[in-house]
């Protein structure tokens, strides 16, 4: 099932707009729940509400496979206590994210959940320390499970966060885990590294980990249960996205024309 949905997405990828069917002699299984043509129309047109220069930030790919453009640093970093947002140390995020993140953690605040960013925006150099911190504590191998190598880690485009980092070794089960493991998708948030997803992305599950993708996108990705696929994670969604918004290179609008004309 694997290898023909991804040759399904490559088949997208490499013909281009919107495929209104994929290749014959390889159809994608009747019983999956996901029909990739009819699922990139709908990405595509969740995509077009983040605009045109997105493609180039939020939407970048940050997988152990793809690295971030040498020297990339977000466009609107901003520290997050002069936005009210709960924190730990000194967090920036991009300006994008905040009003979703403060909707977010004051939702959680009135359910009585304590939710606090332990981790926003990390540089380059940040995550060249915090990568040999578990080098030096786990070894290469079991160090690669568990974070990103420097100029792979979506801290670096500053719209991830990790919550509650104190609470580590309970996360899952904690009020504030089940409760952003239920509401991240509401504001614009969703789980890179799932359970599901571990052999796919090659990191442990990380329910403290999130990635902002917009409300539209996340909903979306939410309904499709993202969160339960081996075969979808959350940033093959966001690589489907960003192809939308790439497509022609020099109009990102025009894609987004295309797209919701067709929708
Ligand atoms: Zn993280």
């Amino acid at each position: 099932m694997r290898r023909t949905i991804s040759f399904a997405l490559g088949f997208w990828f490499v013909t281009g707009f919107l495929p209104t069917a994929v290749a014959s002699d390889q159809s994608v299984d009747d019983d999956h729940p996901l029909l990739v043509a009819a699922l990139a129309n709908r990405v595509a047109a969740a995509a077009c509400s983040l605009g045109e220069s997105e493609r180039d930030h939020a939407l970048l790919p940050a997988t152990r496979a793809d690295a971030l453009p040498d020297g990339y640093a977000p466009p609107d970093l901003v520290p997050i206590a002069s936005a009210g947002v709960p924190q730990r140390g000194s967090q920036q995020l991009r300006a994008i994210v905040i009003p979703d993140v403060l909707d977010m953690t004051q939702a959680a605040q009135s359910d009585g959940v304590p939710l606090f960013v332990s981790s926003g925006y990390r540089s380059y150099a940040v995550q060249v320390s915090t990568y040999r911190y578990w080098v030096g504590l786990r070894g290469l191998e079991a160090a690669d499970r568990v974070s990103a190598r420097p100029g792979h880690s979506q801290h670096q485009l500053g719209i991830a966060i990790d919550f509650n980092f104190g609470s580590l070794g309970g996360f899952t089960t904690s009020p504030a885990g089940l409760w952003l493991w239920d509401h991240a998708q509401e504001y614009g948030f969703v789980f890179p590294y799932t359970l599901a997803s571990i052999a796919r992305t090659g990191y442990i599950f990380e329910p403290w980990h999130v990635r902002w993708v917009s409300r539209e996108l996340s909903m979306l990705m939410w309904q499709e249960e993202y969160q339960y696929s081996e075969t979808l994670a959350a940033d093959d969604y966001v690589a489907l996205a960003r192809s939308v918004l790439l497509e022609g290179s020099a109009s990102a609008t025009t894609a987004c024309e295309r797209v919701l004309s067709a929708t």
